[in-house]
């Protein structure tokens, strides 16, 4: 990606989305465009056809996705599923229509079957039952990638997907109750130490274990991908099955392919946030999967591989939450 073409980011404002903004501000990018929810709601596909035609951007990280925690997912899954489809199939038809270069479409780890092998690869994908919790976030999102292979195939387009682990940085959702662990550890831990606590309760048994990218490093990943040289791009791009007889979709796996329980992870939270009281297991709150690690070989095969250390990222993340709190 030149400086000076064209890079339309969709969903500037969320994690992922505002750390790609961020990233290549930094890069020097001089054309970033960006637009609000009330500015263009790419649910609506004449307005974002409209939109591409008029901008005609040449590159597209499609970051814009509604997205929420088990309790939203659950309880909203008709508002995941059309959301989801309907702001990916209008930006995926408009970029085509707009003869856009390349394309990265984000999702999530929750792609990959409940009882896939660890750590995850890529050719696990429609291999199995999905978790019920998420089915219709999940679903919308491998359609995305579907969607993203058909194009390819029958109009000769340029468009990844790119598949996150759990993620967690700077603009995070800091929710006591509805947010993901390391930013409701960051608050609690914060809380009971202001508050002199003599500890923190942390759910589940502890055991549980979960890999964890910061978004900055995410942001980094993905602009390393737009910018691989077209044969290593292409080589992403998977293959079509109907000719090779093998399953290779347009994707790849984003993570640090390390994990760490989730006692670790408390251990780790408490040191950042300088808490000295003790460390409590609440196990009549679920656990969840025992296991969600990413298999990124492929992407480290492409060059790339997280930079972030967790205890950094913990760091970056509680400077974070504390500039959100003297912002309230
Ligand atoms: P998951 O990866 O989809 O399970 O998402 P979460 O980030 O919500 O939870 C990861 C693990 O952290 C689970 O085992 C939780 O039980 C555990 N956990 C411990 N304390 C907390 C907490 O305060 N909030 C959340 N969300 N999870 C916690």
């Amino acid at each position: 990606m030149d400086l000076d073409e064209s890079i339309f980011v969709a969903g500037h404002r969320g994690l992922v989305g505002s750390a790609i903004v961020r990233r290549l501000q930094a890069a020097g990018h001089r054309r970033l465009l960006l637009r609000t929810h009330a500015e263009l709601d790419l649910t609506d596909a004449a307005a974002t056809r409209a939109f591409f035609a008029a901008e005609r951007p040449r590159h597209v990280f499609l970051a814009a996705a509604k997205v929420g925690g088990i309790v939203a997912n659950n309880d909203f899954p008709a508002d995941f599923i059309r959301e989801n489809l309907a702001i990916q199939t209008s930006v995926i038809d408009a970029a085509w229509h707009a003869g856009v270069e390349r394309l990265l479409f984000l999702g999530s780890s929750c792609i990959y079957p409940k009882h896939a092998p660890q750590p995850m690869p890529e050719s696990c994908l429609l291999t199995g039952p999905l978790e019920p919790t998420n089915r219709a976030y999940a679903l919308a999102k491998i359609a995305g990638i579907e969607m993203c292979w058909s194009y390819n195939r029958q109009h000769g387009t340029r468009y990844l997907a790119a598949m996150p682990t759990n993620l967690y940085g700077a603009g995070d959702n800091y929710h006591p109750t509805n947010s993901h662990v390391i930013p409701a550890l960051l608050r609690k831990f914060h809380e009971a130490k202001t508050r002199g606590e003599p500890s923190v309760t942390v759910w589940g048994s502890g055991t549980p274990r979960r890999e964890f990218l910061c978004s900055d490093d995410m942001a980094d990943a993905c602009v390393f991908l737009m910018n691989l040289p077209d044969e290593r791009f292409d080589a992403l791009l998977g293959s079509d099955e109907a000719k090779t007889g093998r399953f290779e979709p347009p994707l790849v796996n984003v993570g640090v392919g390390e994990d760490v329980t989730i006692a670790e992870l408390a251990e780790l939270v408490r040191r950042t946030v300088g808490y000295e009281g003790a460390i409590v297991y609440d196990r009549s709150k679920p656990d969840g999967t025992p296991r969600k690690l990413m298999d990124v070989s492929r992407l480290a095969a492409a060059g790339w591989r997280a930079s972030t250390t967790l205890a950094d990222g913990l760091a970056l993340a509680y400077r974070d939450f504390l500039a959100s709190e003297a912002r309230r």
